[in-house]
């Protein structure tokens, strides 16, 4: 079942955002949705976008969490070192005695991305650029759901 929009922005759902990564020397540019949409509300359509042995690594885990633990999931920004660049990360987060596990999708040529938590305003200032290894501003430019 599909939550309705008002429940879920009752329960503290936020929509996306879209966040521009723009470096202050070169001017390289990305444009990246982190967050979640609506629709990743639902647990089944969030497994789906991973890959099935970790979703059901994922429902193993869920399956003996106690009451006391929690899950979450939002797009982060992924940086490949192999492709070198900023992907859009979908990332499933457990927690579990206080503690965060976070299970992310492997970037699309295979490689681990480093993700970035953009909720964090240290991280994105630590951010460089790709190209020239300049600093890289973040603003926000948009919502999506
Ligand atoms: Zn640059
Ligand atoms: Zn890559």
């Amino acid at each position: 079942m599909e939550p309705d929009r008002k429940n879920a922005y009752e329960q503290g759902w936020e929509m996306g955002k879209t966040i521009r990564l723009k470096c202050n020397d070169c001017n390289r540019t990305y444009d990246l949705n982190a967050g979640q949409g609506m629709k990743d509300h639902s647990l089944e359509r969030v497994l789906g976008y991973f890959e099935a042995q970790t979703a059901d690594m994922i429902r193993v885990k869920l399956s003996v969490l106690d009451e006391n633990g929690s899950w979450s999931y939002r797009r982060m920004i992924g940086y490949c070192s192999s492709c070198r660049t900023f992907r859009e990360i979908p990332t499933f987060h457990i927690i579990e005695n206080n503690k965060e596990y976070v299970t992310a999708v492997k970037c699309q040529c295979g490689g681990i991305c480093e993700l970035i938590d953009d909720t964090d305003p240290s991280a994105i200032e630590d951010i460089k650029c790709p190209e020239c290894g300049g600093n890289m501003s973040a603003v926000k430019i948009g919502m999506w759901d």
